[in-house]
C-alpha cells in the first residue's frame, strides 16, 4: 500500500510552475536564460497598494479574518463587479481566497462528487483538470485548435454536455492562447447552455484587463443574462494589478455556492492574508489608469513577439486578442533534427531544445492540452523579448 494517496497520483505537479523552477535551477548554476514560462507581469505592485499594506501592518490588521474575507474587501469586490462589469451581487455572494486558484479549488471541493463531469475547452490552464480530478471530478475536454481560433462552437458545446455535467469552465482572454470570445460568441454558447440547467459556469476573468486592439470584454453573466443564477465569475489583482505574490483572488455567484466555498475554506487555509487584503481593497479602490496604460505595453510586446515568430521557420503563431501569451504551433517542425543529431519528436522536445540550445525557457503544449504547440509568455521587458525572439528564430533555422 502506498503512502501517498491515490487521488494525488491521479495529478502531476504543475508544469508551469516546474518551468518557473527549472530557470531558478539554471540561473542558479550560471546559466544565461530568458524566462518566458511564467504567466507573471514584469511590471511592480503600484505604490499606493504597498503603501496600504505598510499601513495595515502598522494599524495592527494582523489576526485572523472572516474565512472568506473582510467586509470591505467583499464591499469593494461587489463594487467592481457593478462598476466593470455590470453584474449585481450582495456581500454575501462575495468569496475572497487566497488567489484565483484557491477559488476554483474551492468551487470544485464544494460541488463535485464521483462521476460528475467538468468540461474544459482545450488547449487549457495547467491546473483545470488537476483541480476537478482532485475534487473527485471527471474532467472532459472540448478541442478548439489552431483552425477554430482556439474557441469552442455552440455545437460543440452542446454535444459535449450530458447530464453529468456540472461545470464548464470558460476562460477568455486564454490563457495558454490568449483567445478571446467577443458578446456575440458568448451569446451562441449562452443559447446552448440555458437549454441545460444542470451546467454551471465558472467564468475566468483573470486576464479581463489585459486585451488589445478595440476589442471589448465581456463576462459571460453579463453577456447572458439568463445565466447569471448559475454562474461563479472569478477574478483577481494577480494579473491586472501586478500582484501575482499577494495571492488574492475573488469570486461572485450564487449565495448557496458561496456559503459552500467558505466551509471549504474554514477547514483548510481560512481567510486569505489579512495584509494582502487590506491592500486589494486599495487595489479596487483606488486610482485604476495605470492598468489600460500597462494593457497598451503588453499590446506593443504581442506585436513584437508576433511578428518576430512569423520570421521563425516553422512557426505559426496566430495573433491574440488578449492576456499576455502566444501559442504558436510547431507542426512543421516535428521530425526535424537538431545540429547534435536528436530529433524533434514532440512539443516537449522542441522546448527542452531550446532551453538546452539557446537558454530560452517556454511551455510545452502537451501541458495544456493541445500539440505540437508551445506557451511563450511576453510579460518581460522588450529588450529580452527581442534577444528571445531572436534565438528561438535561430534555434528553428537550425533544425533540418
Ligand atoms: N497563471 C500563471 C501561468 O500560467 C501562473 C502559474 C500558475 O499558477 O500556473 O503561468
Amino acid at each position: 500500500m502506498s503512502f501517498i494517496s491515490e487521488k494525488l497520483s491521479r495529478i502531476k505537479p504543475s508544469p508551469t510552475l516546474a518551468v518557473t523552477a527549472k530557470v531558478a535551477e539554471l540561473r542558479a548554476a550560471g546559466r544565461d536564460i530568458i524566462g518566458l514560462g511564467a504567466g507573471e507581469p514584469d511590471f511592480d505592485t503600484p505604490d499606493n497598494i504597498k503603501e496600504a499594506a505598510y499601513a495595515a501592518i502598522r494599524d495592527g490588521k494582523t489576526k485572523y479574518t472572516t474565512v472568506d474575507g473582510i467586509p470591505e474587501l467583499k464591499e469593494a469586490v461587489a463594487e467592481k463587479f457593478r462598476r466593470e462589469n455590470g453584474l449585481e451581487y450582495g456581500v454575501d455572494q462575495i468569496t475572497v481566497n487566497s488567489g484565483g486558484k484557491h477559488t476554483i479549488f474551492n468551487a470544485f471541493m464544494a460541488t463535485l462528487d464521483p462521476g460528475d463531469e467538468v468540461l474544459i475547452p482545450t488547449p487549457y490552464w495547467v491546473s483545470y483538470p488537476d483541480m476537478a480530478l482532485l475534487a473527485g471530478g471527471t474532467p472532459k475536454f472540448l478541442e478548439a485548435g489552431v483552425e477554430a481560433g482556439f474557441k469552442i462552437t455552440p455545437e460543440q458545446l452542446d454535444a459535449a454536455i450530458t447530464p453529468k455535467t456540472k461545470w464548464l469552465i470558460f476562460n477568455s482572454p486564454s490563457n495558454p492562447t490568449g483567445a478571446a470570445y467577443t458578446r456575440a460568441e458568448l451569446e451562441a454558447l449562452g443559447e446552448v447552455l440555458l437549454r441545460h440547467p444542470q451546467v454551471h459556469i465558472f467564468a475566468d476573468d483573470i486576464y479581463e484587463h489585459i486585451i488589445y486592439g478595440d476589442f471589448e470584454f465581456v463576462t459571460i453573466a453579463a453577456a447572458v443574462p439568463g445565466l447569471y443564477e448559475r454562474t461563479l465569475t472569478m477574478n483577481g489583482v494577480a494579473k491586472a494589478y501586478a500582484m501575482t505574490g499577494w495571492r488574492i483572488g475573488y469570486g461572485g455567484g450564487p449565495a448557496a455556492l458561496i456559503k459552500a466555498m467558505a466551509k471549504v475554506q474554514s477547514q483548510s487555509t481560512s481567510n486569505p492574508c489579512s495584509i494582502s487584503q487590506w491592500a486589494t481593497v486599495e487595489a479596487l479602490n483606488g486610482p485604476q489608469d495605470f492598468i489600460a496604460e500597462r494593457a497598451m505595453v503588453f499590446e506593443g510586446r504581442r506585436d513584437l513577439v508576433v511578428s518576430m515568430l512569423g520570421e521563425a521557420r516553422g512557426l505559426n503563431c496566430a495573433t491574440p486578442d488578449g492576456a499576455f501569451y502566444v501559442y504558436p504551433s510547431i507542426v512543421e517542425l516535428i521530425g526535424k533534427k537538431t545540429p547534435d543529431g536528436g530529433t524533434i519528436n514532440n512539443d516537449l522536445d522542441f522546448v527542452s531544445y531550446l532551453l538546452e540550445e539557446e537558454g530560452v525557457a517556454t511551455v510545452h503544449g502537451e501541458a495544456f492540452g493541445l500539440s505540437p504547440c508551445f506557451r511563450i509568455s511576453y510579460a518581460t521587458s522588450n529588450e529580452a523579448l527581442e534577444e528571445a525572439c531572436k534565438r528561438i528564430q535561430r534555434a528553428c533555422a537550425a533544425l533540418a
